[in-house]
């Protein structure tokens, strides 16, 4: 583990952190500061600036958009905007920029290239993800949505389900059946769909916490065309597990800086609720701070083998357990300090904290209720614990393949 910068990076550090107090508004205290309908005008107009700064998706190539970044540059511009907490992007990048867009980038023809990054930058396209199903999650080669080939369309017809901000979407990928007859991983295509025709329906699904974020998306005689195959037909397995090394791998940089102000935050609540002299409390926050330690360690090793050209492999499934599991054990003691104020929620309501509540977000009761429902989510999506387990257990440690369990007929 080498966490020293050279001279070049620091110097890069320096132009960040200049941009950023360049285009930050005078008074900025973090996206988290705004309310609901000021974050979003704010989120807007920043990526913009981002577009404008090829800042949107520093990895790519300048011809589709990009910032040429080194691998370098990107952790540091990570960190600076982690910070300095300022969005990278709007709210549906992650899926257009960070994984079908990398995707495509490392997969896709010439012509999809270039018809499809450029359009993604300008925020024309806006993607959601179409992996999972009501009987495929975990199991994800399980899947049941089929596509058939007419003319010089696919036919799609199946659904899909936990579609996050597939209402904020108007391009969807999906997984589609495309040989019922191969072996599971073999008959599967990694598709590109446009949302915006009758045969596909968003249907929103209520949250615990009373939002809608995610979705149930049906297909019913959907078309697409047929040239936006990325990878080989039937071949889409290798493409769609690219994408999720994507989806796992990218927080090693900024998620111990994030991980670190909540704690912080955390320790501020415990002291202002009098709770900070009870000496249950007061361990379980030492146990805490040991363990924002332990993943910014976890965050420094992941980095150094990064820069040294290393991309993370299932190893990544430490950090992804590591984060997320910890994410819940705190956010569980926050409510336990906030105690019966934790049943009449207070304040403003985190924007979408699937994380931790965005930089500058008050340090209110709703703030933490809120936090603490959509921790649980973090367990869940990318992967749940349990299968981050099979994956190190089988693939790291080298243990036997657990038992294959047939699910009951229904
Ligand atoms: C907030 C959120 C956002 C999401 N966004 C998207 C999205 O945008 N697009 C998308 O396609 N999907 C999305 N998902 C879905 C997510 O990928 C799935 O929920 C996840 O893969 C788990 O699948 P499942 O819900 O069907 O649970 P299941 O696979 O049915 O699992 C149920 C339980 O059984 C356990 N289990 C299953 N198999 C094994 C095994 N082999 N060994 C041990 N335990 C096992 C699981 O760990 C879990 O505890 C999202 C989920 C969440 C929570």
């Amino acid at each position: 583990m080498d966490p020293t910068y050279s001279a070049e990076a620091e110097a890069f550090r320096d132009k960040m952190q200049a941009f950023l107090a360049e285009h930050l508004p005078a008074d900025w205290k973090g996206v988290g500061a705004l309310d609901g309908e000021a974050a979003s005008q704010f989120t807007a107009e920043w990526r913009k600036i981002l577009s404008d700064n090829r800042m949107l998706a520093p990895s790519w190539p300048a011809e589709y958009g990009g910032g040429g970044l080194s691998e370098l540059e990107q952790v540091v511009m990570a960190e600076e905007f982690q910070k300095a907490g300022a969005p990278t992007g709007g709210s549906n990048d992650p899926f257009s920029i960070a994984m079908v867009g990398n995707t495509i980038l490392q997969w896709g023809t010439p012509e999809q290239k270039a018809h499809f990054l450029p359009r993604i930058i300008s925020g024309e396209d806006v993607w959601c993800q179409g992996y999972s199903e009501p009987d495929a999650g975990s199991d994800l080669a399980g899947l049941g949505t089929k596509a058939v080939l007419d003319g010089d369309e696919w036919v799609i017809n199946g659904q899909k389900i936990w579609t996050s901000a597939g209402h904020l979407a108007n391009w969807i990928f999906v997984l589609c059946r495309t040989d019922t007859d191969a072996p599971k991983h073999r008959g599967i295509s990694f598709m590109l769909c446009p949302m915006e025709q009758d045969g596909v329906d968003v249907r929103p699904i209520a949250m615990i916490s009373g939002e809608s974020e995610f979705n149930e998306v049906f297909f019913d005689n959907a078309r697409c065309p047929r040239e936006n195959v990325i990878g080989e037909v039937n071949g889409g397995w290798a493409v769609a597990m690219t994408l999720l090394s994507y989806e796992r791998g990218e927080a090693a940089a900024t998620m111990p800086i994030m991980f670190r102000a909540e704690i912080d935050k955390l320790i501020v609540l415990a002291r202002e609720r009098g709770a900070d002299s009870d000496p249950r409390i007061r361990q379980r926050l030492a146990d805490a701070h040991i363990k924002v330690e332990i993943m910014r360690m976890l965050g420094q090793r992941t980095l150094t083998q990064y820069l040294q050209g290393q991309h993370p492999g299932p190893e990544s499934s430490i950090f992804k357990l590591y984060w997320s599991e910890q994410h819940r054990v705190v956010t569980e003691l926050a409510v336990d300090i906030l105690g019966a104020a934790a049943m009449t929620p207070e304040g403003e309501w985190p924007l979408g904290s699937f994380h931790t509540d965005l930089p500058g977000s008050a340090n209110s009761s709703a703030s933490w209720v809120g936090t603490f429902y959509n921790a649980r989510a973090g367990t869940i999506y990318a992967g749940t614990s349990q299968v981050q387990k099979n994956i190190l257990g089988e693939m790291v440690l080298g243990l036997p393949k657990g038992p294959k369990v047939t699910p009951p007929a229904k």
